[in-house]
């Protein structure tokens, strides 16, 4: 038996053409991974909770 929240937007148009990551941990992989390949070394990425989806989205962290 699934036991997840049902959030509002699940196919929300903004969380379509991002990867969604079940867990913060798959999300925390992808990050380092996209960090590492950036030739420039100057990837940062941010995982934040999705309010739409409840996944995890990585974004561009701004300094
Ligand atoms: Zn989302």
């Amino acid at each position: 038996m699934t036991n997840f929240i049902k959030f509002q937007n699940p196919d929300h148009p903004k969380c379509q053409n991002k990867n969604c990551y079940n867990s913060r941990q798959e999300a925390e992989k992808v990050k380092q991974e996209q960090e590492l390949m950036d030739i420039k070394q100057e990837l940062k990425l941010k995982i934040y909770r999705c309010a739409n989806c409840g996944k995890f989205h990585l974004t561009r962290a701004k300094n």
